[in-house]
């Protein structure tokens, strides 16, 4: 838990500045802001801002910081241009403990420098608690902002340009690959997955499905892996996909992805929630067979036949996904007209 303390905030002269403390301290990691002095209008614009991009960041105004830095149980670190430098407290500051960052608006009393545990400087020179927060935050975490992707709105990093997936909304092609590096899948997933991606939109051209569910279905389906490489990157990727307010049928094709589907007692015996993994749709089906005729993740881009796909799950106990394989193939090829094992 990171709390940070807005002190001598005056609603009426630091209605910009106190917006962009608590702003900086969502967006850098900290869970909640106290300001020392009552301001409803403020509380509504941060709340706000909650909604629409995501986290549980929370705020409270009118906050007696007497007390609160008195009964803080962990460490409180008082940002201010007298103190010590940042490089020489960061090793001291536990990280396992909550923390209170305490800044300043005008004059900040002397006490707060004899009840905080460290009084820290980003440079012995003077200049914004905003900028001192903000590196503070980022230093103490390393860089490891939070994603907040459960809002109305998630923003992908992206070197040029905007990419914004709106909630319920198809991401496009390139939004869909930029979710995946988002989320950190590595580069070997992503490959993995625009093979699988190119072959599957091809079997939809073939046999007439849709063919935009079936390319952002194909690119997501390992996204999961972002999670775990386990059998559960599949429940997991599904998961993610709803936190991040991606449309049902992406989340469905994520969670059928799995060989042929796994039926309700295979999950079970794998440890997984007891429930069908077979792919119902047309879409579901094609990105399930595309994955199962390109190649593992050892080698994520090779095309593999059918029966060598049968015969790695085969490998793999489970004798009657090998089965559904096979049959889902057989589908797949008569709906398009063509053994896909011919389609290269
Ligand atoms: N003169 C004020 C004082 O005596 O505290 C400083 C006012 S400054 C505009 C507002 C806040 O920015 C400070 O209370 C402190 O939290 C933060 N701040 C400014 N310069 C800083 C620095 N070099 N290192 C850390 N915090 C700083």
């Amino acid at each position: 838990m990171i709390g940070v303390l807005r002190l001598g905030h005056r609603p009426d002269r630091d209605k910009r500045v106190t917006t962009h403390v608590a702003l900086v301290a969502r967006a850098l990691g900290a869970d909640k802001i106290f300001i020392a002095t009552p301001d409803e209008d403020l509380e509504v614009r941060i709340r706000s801002v909650v909604r629409r991009f995501g986290g549980r960041f929370q705020i409270e105004t009118g906050t007696n910081w007497r007390s609160l830095i008195k009964n803080w149980r962990g460490c409180r670190v008082h940002l201010t241009m007298y103190g010590q430098r940042l490089s020489d407290a960061l090793p001291s500051i536990p990280k396992d403990k909550p923390l209170l960052l305490i800044v300043g608006a005008e004059k900040v009393p002397k006490e707060v420098y004899h009840m905080a545990d460290f009084n820290v400087a980003v440079g012995n020179q003077p200049h914004s608690e905003v900028a001192a927060l903000a590196v503070f935050l980022d230093r103490f975490l390393e860089g490891a902002a939070p994603a907040h992707a459960n809002g109305e709105a998630v923003i992908l990093p992206h070197p040029r340009g905007k990419t914004v997936v709106g909630k319920g909304e198809m991401p496009t092609r390139e939004g869909a690959i930029a979710l995946m590096r988002s989320v950190g899948c590595a580069d070997y997933v992503v490959a993995h997955c625009e093979a699988v991606e190119e072959l599957a939109v091809r079997i939809a051209r073939r046999c007439g499905a849709d063919q935009r569910l079936v390319s952002v279905g194909a690119l997501l389906h390992d996204i999961g892996r972002s999670r775990t490489h386990g059998m559960s990157h599949a429940i997991a990727g599904a998961r993610l996909a709803m936190e991040l307010g991606l449309p049902e049928r992406i989340a469905r094709i994520i969670e059928r992805h799995i060989g042929a589907g796994l039926t309700a007692s295979e999950a079970r015996a794998l440890g997984l929630p007891s429930k069908s993994y077979i792919p119902k749709t047309l879409e579901e089906k094609i990105v399930a067979h595309a994955d199962n005729l390109v190649g593992t993740l050892k080698s994520p881009t090779k095309r593999i036949a059918s029966k060598q796909a049968a015969e790695r799950l085969l490998k793999n106990g489970t004798r009657g996904g090998a089965k559904r394989l096979i049959a889902l193939h057989k589908e797949l090829s008569k709906k398009c007209g063509i053994d896909l094992d011919e389609l290269d």
